[in-house]
């Protein structure tokens, strides 16, 4: 089957006909492919990134990255020096991917959980380079996103030069934002502070999200950062979104009809409130 990008002439909506990927596994036959000995994973590992072999893109590429070889371990239990790692492998293949024809915007995000649509429970993200920079992120750079100055009680940690808050605008009942307090476009632009800043923050908030709800959270996460022509977008800020569909144990908030339909979204929770109880649990 042919594959194809469309734009909707009406709405200007991207969409990529990816129907042969229907092929891919739901669930590896023979065991997991990311343990080590696995189909993907065939020699010893600290992190590793590898092309997909279910690619949804036509001009771009399409990576897996393993976190761990350790198949139980998640973002809240590797320990921060581990982190690091995969935060350095984000950044190699950052610019690696750029380095390729079509990787003018390079998308790292991960998918976690069965209700997100994750296969494999092996703790793995994946990264994207697009040959062009996708609608949303070109809207935040066009408005200059930056860091809320002050989040009030939205506001979750600062730690080692990193904010996060719960947004103000959250499309997702859990919707955590976390930015370097001093500008820094991308992630190969972080020094060496900054990744070790990183990794702090993201084994802080993601140990307290494992807690939120007593059991473990499915989430959306992504990075947001400047595209390759990074001269274009002085005022690129990076920063990276945790969102959950859960709004209690187990109880997914659907994106209802209306707000398919209208573009405006109904949030049954307080992102203050979420605010609150993520303080209390990274204390
Ligand atoms: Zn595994």
């Amino acid at each position: 089957m042919a594959r194809r990008t469309r734009v909707d002439p009406h709405l200007g909506t991207v969409v990529h006909i990816v129907a042969d990927r229907q092929g891919r596994p739901n669930l590896p036959i023979d065991g997991c492919p990311f343990c080590v000995g696995g189909l993907e994973a065939p020699e010893p590992y600290e992190v590793r990134a590898f092309k997909n072999r279910w690619p949804a893109l036509e001009g771009g590429a399409c990576e897996v990255v393993l976190y761990s070889p350790d198949h139980e371990s998640t973002l809240a239990t590797l320990p921060v020096e581990h982190i690091g790692r995969i935060i350095d492998l984000w950044c190699e293949r950052t610019v690696a991917l750029r380095g390729l024809p079509g990787g003018e915007h390079v998308v790292v995000f991960e998918n976690r959980g069965a209700e997100i649509g994750a296969t494999i429970t092996h703790p793995h993200g994946q990264i994207y380079a697009f040959d062009h920079v996708p609608d949303r992120p070109g809207r935040m750079l066009r408005a200059s996103w930056a860091p809320e100055p002050d989040p009030g009680d939205r506001l979750v940690t600062t730690i080692s030069g990193w904010r996060a808050w719960c947004d103000a605008v959250p499309v997702f009942p859990v919707s955590v934002r976390l930015a370097p307090i001093e500008r820094v476009p991308d992630l190969p632009a972080l020094g060496p502070a900054a990744q070790t800043g990183l990794a702090r923050a993201l084994s802080g908030i993601f140990g307290a999200l494992e807690q939120l709800f007593g059991e473990p959270l499915p989430y959306m996460m992504w990075v947001n950062q400047s595209p390759r022509t990074s001269s274009q977008w002085p005022d690129a800020w990076m920063n990276i979104e945790i969102v959950s569909p859960w709004r209690a144990p187990r109880l997914p908030r659907h994106i209802a009809g209306v707000e398919v339909a209208t573009g405006e979204y109904f949030v049954p929770v307080d992102p203050a409130d979420i605010a609150a109880r993520l303080r209390a649990l990274i204390g």
